[in-house]
């Protein structure tokens, strides 16, 4: 049972009026507060039953308060790193509160002392309070949009729940900073940039739809399962292992899906089928035949959901493959630097030159994602290679750490299904005599992010360290770690056939 307290019931206006009615705050010599601040940092925007946090620094063994009175707890120096004057407070916000309309605007915050002095300051960014009776809604800008899981950030940006076509709705229903909060469906919530949203006017419905029959079919190149939404709703896959399958969730979705239709031609998908797992999430579940996931693209044809599943290569042999590389950085993104001078970026292109002209002489087709000094930027690079739509990835890097004992070499890869192919590379790059530094999964690196082709990075050895430098710098050592890596292709694709029937060309028990 919920107990009323009185102050929980004034209105965020009324608050607004007794700011006004405050005295002149004191010059800033004389001022108490040294800071206040929402937690997290940055604009915020709350929905009903989110808490609004926020904190004050200023004169110890004040009373401090915020929202008409209600107060803030000052910590116990142990719990505000050994400091005093360290205030708290908490609010969970009602639905019928409201706080500076459609723009929202900074909290006040206040700090009395038993003497009798006084003073109060705002928050540096604004605060919004959306309404639940007018859903805010936006669209996806680009077809790179990410979700992010929460508000992590690091040098690779937040770790990313993954990426959606353009013209996606979504339901805001909270900002922080420079990200929306997203509702993708009961319970399940996401993080999307600014920058890769535009809002909608006002008046929209939260997304919703129901699924249309889907159509299972292959053509020359690739097996579709097209399934049709009345609206470009959000979804999240996975590609899952024992048995080798994609999971993709369309959030807001809700079956009409009354047959499937399973054409001839297909090669690479087994015997699809969904679930609902609430109402408001429609989960497909596609078992490929193969234990090797050779990727799969996700996208929309006007509003129709097309999930693209590549098929194996018909060869499992260098002979006739399409390979993509990426040299990593190029132009004014210079990379890291050696104690000698040598640069990642022209290091990396002599490199990726060298295993271009090897996986040539071996018959394979090579594209680059640049030839020379250029620079393009990671989304540039992503979209040339699903345009162009290679068998798998390399991307070839140099490793560098603030320490210069770290050496050796080391690959990555993001998803398991991909574990593999930067494996069989790891294990060719350590016959070079580079010890291994590690082979690292989850890896949050643009390049590693679609799922179209299996990919993997090659750190190929850390110019931080000066006996790695000479190697990287050395033209016989960078033909050697080349071959390598062709090698470690090689190894890639043989682990598939040598397995027979349990290889990456085999059925899957429940095929056979
Ligand atoms: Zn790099």
């Amino acid at each position: 049972m919920r107990q009323t307290i009185p102050f929980l019931a004034v209105r965020w206006a009324a608050l607004l009026i007794g700011v006004l009615q405050l005295p002149a705050a004191p010059a800033r010599a004389q001022r108490l507060i040294q800071k206040v601040e929402t937690v997290p940092a940055g604009e915020q925007w709350l929905s009903p039953g989110d808490a609004l946090q926020v904190r004050l620094t200023g004169t110890p063994g004040g009373r401090a308060a915020f929202l008409g009175g209600r107060p803030l707890t000052e910590l116990a120096p142990a719990l505000a790193a050994g400091r005093r004057g360290v205030y708290q407070g908490t609010y969970i916000v009602q639905p019928t509160d409201t706080l500076g309309g459609a723009t929202g605007r900074p909290l006040w915050l206040h700090l009395r002392l038993p003497d009798g002095r006084r003073d109060s300051l705002p928050t540096p960014a604004a605060v919004r309070l959306l309404s639940p009776n007018q859903p805010l809604l936006a669209v996806t800008r680009t077809t790179l949009a990410h979700l992010n899981y929460g508000l992590g950030d690091d040098r690779l940006g937040g770790a990313k729940l993954g990426y959606l076509d353009s013209l996606v709705v979504l339901h805001v229903v909270g900002r922080v900073g420079g990200q929306y909060r997203v509702r993708l469906a009961e319970g399940h919530y996401a993080w999307l940039p600014l920058e890769r949203a535009r809002l909608l006017p006002p008046g929209g419905f939260v997304p919703a739809s129901l699924t249309g029959s889907w159509s299972v079919q292959g053509d020359s190149l690739a097996d579709y399962v097209r399934v049709p939404l009345s609206q470009r709703l959000p979804y999240r896959s996975q590609m899952l292992e024992n048995p080798t399958r994609l999971v993709i969730d369309v959030f807001g979705a809700t079956s009409n899906t009354n047959w499937i239709t399973q054409r001839p031609g297909l090669r690479a998908l087994g015997a699809v089928y969904y679930e609902q797992p609430q109402a408001d999430i429609f989960r497909l579940v596609l078992p490929l035949r193969h234990r090797q996931s050779w990727g799969y693209h996700l996208g929309y044809e006007q509003n129709t959901l097309v999930v693209r599943v590549a098929r194996p290569p018909a060869r499992l042999q260098l002979r006739g493959l399409r390979v993509a590389l990426d040299a990593g950085h190029g132009g004014s993104n210079v990379g890291a630097v050696g104690a000698s001078g040598a640069r990642e970026k022209d290091l990396t292109l002599a490199i990726v030159r060298q295993l271009q002209q090897e996986l040539e002489r071996r018959g394979a087709t090579v594209v680059l994602t640049r030839t020379g000094d250029e620079g393009p930027d990671m989304a540039q690079r992503v979209a040339l290679l699903q345009r162009q739509r290679p068998a798998l990835l390399v991307s070839v890097h140099v490793n560098s750490a603030g320490s210069a004992a770290a050496r050796g070499t080391s690959a990555f890869y993001r998803y398991v299904a991909f574990r593999p192919l930067a494996a069989a590379l790891y294990g060719q790059m350590q016959q070079t005599g580079l010890p291994g530094w590690g082979l690292v999964g989850n890896f949050n690196f643009a390049l590693n992010g679609p799922t179209d082709y299996p990919n993997a990075l090659v750190e190929t050895a850390f110019i931080s360290n000066p006996e790695d430098e000479k190697i990287l710098t050395d033209p016989a050592r960078q033909q050697q770690m080349a071959r390598r890596m062709a090698d470690g292709i090689h190894d890639f694709l043989k682990s598939g056939r040598a397995k027979g029937v349990r290889g990456w060309l085999g059925r899957q028990p429940a095929e056979q």
